[in-house]
């Protein structure tokens, strides 16, 4: 096991010993702090890999000017636990001068999909994301690359990535984790007070009794947005940003749902932007 690597050339070389083996690789990319959300993505890893790689890196590119990137949280010693407890066999932490050393001069853009949805009230956000996930891939080299389905809309950005750009790996999205009360699980879940803890649960629910809405039979999109949109709109304490009901991969807007269906939410509850979603597949 080999935690904490800084350096990109020392993740090469352990990597290219454990392709020599013969060994699947399964790389897990991560901004850290991790939770069991993140625990799920490298078990899923762990199952189907003879070699995992974790990444912990806040990537500087995805953040906005105003956002959190000097306070997202950074608990090193713990993320080196869990992936210790999950079985990773390398970890890598670089600084961000490692990944972005002077001069560099690359953006890895996806037009559309990355401009809608959280695009559109995070101004190249996900450039920023495609551009780290694309280096990611580069230094690993892995045969899957794990994400979450909590980042819905990145999910489909980086498979788009994948297919456009014939990168030689898996895409494997893995489910959303929630807290028991329904919470989806995510890293700014620490920023929450007690009170907007309690007030950011109408998210969840509002998408608990969508999904039921559309397992019961609602077809039209339209009324299911309408629907969660009123009703976050009058949540005390959430500050609606979008509500979305799309193909899950092409992000397109749905009008009638249909065999597969991404209702996504964005919204503020105080100063920290959460996001979750519902994901209906088989209908
Ligand atoms: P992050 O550290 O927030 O950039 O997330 C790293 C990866 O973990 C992404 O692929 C996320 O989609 C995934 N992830 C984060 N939260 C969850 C969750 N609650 N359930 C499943 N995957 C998650």
């Amino acid at each position: 096991m080999t935690l904490g690597v800084k350096r990109i050339g020392d993740v090469q070389r352990e990597v290219r010993k454990a392709r020599g083996k013969g060994l699947r690789i399964g790389l897990v990319p991560t901004m850290g702090a991790l939770h069991e959300g993140h625990a799920s993505l490298i078990r899923a890893a762990r199952a189907e890999c003879g070699y995992v790689a974790v990444s912990l890196f806040v990537n500087p590119t995805q953040f906005g000017p105003g956002e959190d990137l000097a306070r997202y949280p950074r608990p090193i010693q713990n993320d080196l636990a869990v992936c210790r407890r999950e079985g990773a066999d390398l970890v890598f932490a670089p600084a961000a001068a490692e990944m972005y050393p002077e001069g560099f001069a690359t953006t890895v853009r996806i037009a559309g999909l990355s401009e809608k949805m959280c695009g559109a009230f995070r101004p190249g956000h996900f450039d920023g994301v495609c551009t780290v996930v694309a280096k990611l891939l580069a230094i690993v080299q892995p045969d899957a690359a794990y994400f979450g389905e909590k980042d819905a809309q990145q999910l489909a950005i980086v498979r788009r990535m994948a297919a456009d750009l014939n990168l030689p790996l898996e895409i494997r999205g893995c489910p959303l984790v929630r807290e028991p009360d329904g919470l989806a699980m995510s890293s700014r879940n620490a920023y929450l007070s007690p009170e907007e803890r309690q007030q950011a649960l109408a998210i969840s629910a509002a998408l608990a009794d969508t999904r039921k809405a559309i397992e019961s039979g609602e077809r039209d999109a339209a009324a299911v947005a309408d629907m969660l949109r009123r009703r976050l709109q009058a949540a005390r304490g959430v500050e609606l940003q979008y509500v979305a009901v799309v193909d899950p991969d092409t992000l397109a807007d749905l009008d009638r749902i249909g065999g597969q269906a991404l209702v996504a939410v964005a919204a503020k509850v105080g100063a920290t932007r959460l996001i979750d979603n519902v994901l209906l597949r088989d209908l």
